[in-house]
């Protein structure tokens, strides 16, 4: 970090800091977890470091399968250099398996095995609660184009993919996720913020108690102990996995 570098944005994980090159911004991703639009505060010993060095690992794993992110490198293992990019107010959710507010908000069962991957836009607005939009809402609001919209959809799936194969050959499954996306210098949507157990679920594959299988923030979430654990027990699979495919 440079003596000019200014704290540009603090969110709930992670705290952007402007660079000597206007492209470039320097995230560093924080201990600190908050769960239901933040009513619930708390620390994960080491998350910023774990957060951070499997989000790297996964950019990477994307990038080489031709998906654009905003990920440069980590020149220490809680920051992240990332390019900087003109976020779109959307959080963009994967699911494969029904959990969470899917199952709050239609009944089904937690753990129902979805037939085809469900992509969903909600507004990235906490003072709203970052409520679910359609897709005529969405261009109310102006919230993406047409055209941005079905490019987030595809990628959106494409990732799923490329990540469901990653995290299955870790022995995890990917239950769902949130992305979010921005447009670069040159007008390019890239994958931005980070993918990392505070933004996926994610399931022991071995393990089929619906408590002790959580792997994830849920963790944190449910009050089901062993947050730090978990955390680090994916850290280890995907540097595992990572280092097999060498
Ligand atoms: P749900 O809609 O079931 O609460 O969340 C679906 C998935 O998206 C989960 O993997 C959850 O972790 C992630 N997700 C949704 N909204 C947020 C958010 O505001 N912050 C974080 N960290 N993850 C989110």
């Amino acid at each position: 970090m440079s003596a000019q570098s200014t704290n540009l944005y603090e969110g709930k994980a992670k705290i952007l800091y402007t660079t000597d090159d206007p492209d470039i911004l320097l995230a560093h991703f924080k201990d600190e977890a908050t769960a239901f639009n933040a009513k619930k505060r708390g620390q994960i010993i080491g998350k910023g470091e774990i957060n951070c060095t499997i989000a790297a690992y996964l950019f990477q794993v994307l990038e080489a399968s031709g998906i654009p992110t905003h990920f440069i490198d980590c020149p220490a293992p809680n920051q992240m250099r990332v390019q900087a990019l003109k976020i779109l107010p959307l959080e963009v959710v994967v699911r494969n398996i029904a959990a969470g507010s899917l199952c709050q908000q239609t009944g089904l069962p937690v753990g129902t095995v979805l037939p085809d991957p469900l992509v969903e836009f909600y507004f990235k607005n906490d003072d709203l609660g970052d409520p679910l939009l359609t897709r005529d809402r969405l261009m109310l609001l102006k919230l993406a184009t047409p055209e941005q919209l079905d490019q987030l959809q595809s990628s959106a799936l494409r990732i799923n993919e490329i990540l469901r194969d990653f995290f299955h050959q870790c022995r995890i499954t990917l239950v769902d996720f949130k992305l979010e996306f921005g447009v670069d210098r040159h007008g390019e949507i890239r994958l931005g913020d980070e993918i990392s157990p505070d933004t996926c679920r994610l399931w022991d594959e071995s393990e089929d108690d619906p408590d002790r299988r959580v792997l994830d923030k849920d963790r944190f979430r449910r009050d089901l102990g062993q947050v730090e654990d978990a955390y680090q027990q994916v850290l280890k699979r995907v540097l595992e996995q990572v280092n097999r495919k060498k």
